[in-house]
């Protein structure tokens, strides 16, 4: 199986209207998909912020997990964001696993907004050999355009057979998208 990185985004994404903009930190996602990418065996989770303030909040969240009176009593956490890095951007995660050349770049997204990788193949080139791989995942509205097409794939919307409201949250998308690739069938 090949090394794995997930890394959560909150600039550039989307807000209601489809504007870029950047997105608050939120506790709750900070953690959650530390232990989602700690339970499939990911070696890294980054998230990244543009804005210093928020990414010391995330260093302060890590810090507590890792030391405070939590990762006393709850170990397990600690184990699960020892693998959090806080960097500034995409772009920064990508450099620290080794730069552009260096990595498979897959977005998410709750809609097909270029042609996708379907789960069924990408389970297959996820548990090849191959470069790291990098699943991006978005907050607010979603990743920005530029973010979905720089990337070398758009991983298959999770979605359901009937209906169509799709707005699953950054948690739940990961878990299930981790699961899809790397979860024992
Ligand atoms: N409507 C937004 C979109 O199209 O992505 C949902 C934004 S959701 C709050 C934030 C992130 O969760 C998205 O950027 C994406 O990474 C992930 N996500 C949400 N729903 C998803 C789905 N159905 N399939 C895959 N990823 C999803």
């Amino acid at each position: 199986v090949r090394r794995c990185a997930v890394v959560l985004v909150h600039h550039p994404v989307l807000d209601g209207k489809g504007a870029t903009v950047t997105t608050a930190v939120t506790n709750l996602d900070v953690h959650d998909l530390a232990r989602s990418a700690r339970t499939y065996d990911c070696s890294d989770y980054f998230v990244a912020h543009p804005i210093l303030a928020q990414r010391e909040l995330v260093e302060r969240i890590r810090a507590h997990w890792m030391e405070g009176s939590s990762g006393v009593r709850i170990p397990d956490r600690r184990e699960a964001i020892e693998i959090l890095r806080v960097v500034g951007s995409l772009d920064e995660a990508i450099l620290a696993l080794g730069g552009r050349q260096h990595v498979e770049v897959w977005a998410t997204a709750a809609r097909e907004r270029r042609p996708s990788l379907k789960f069924e193949e990408a389970r297959t080139l996820a548990r090849k050999e191959g470069r790291t791989l990098v699943l991006v995942f978005g907050t607010g509205w979603g990743l920005a355009h530029d973010v979905i097409a720089a990337s070398d794939q758009l991983l298959e919307p999770v979605r359901a057979t009937v209906g169509d409201y799709n707005h699953l949250s950054v948690r739940s998308a990961c878990a299930i998208v981790l699961d899809r690739l790397f979860g024992a069938h």
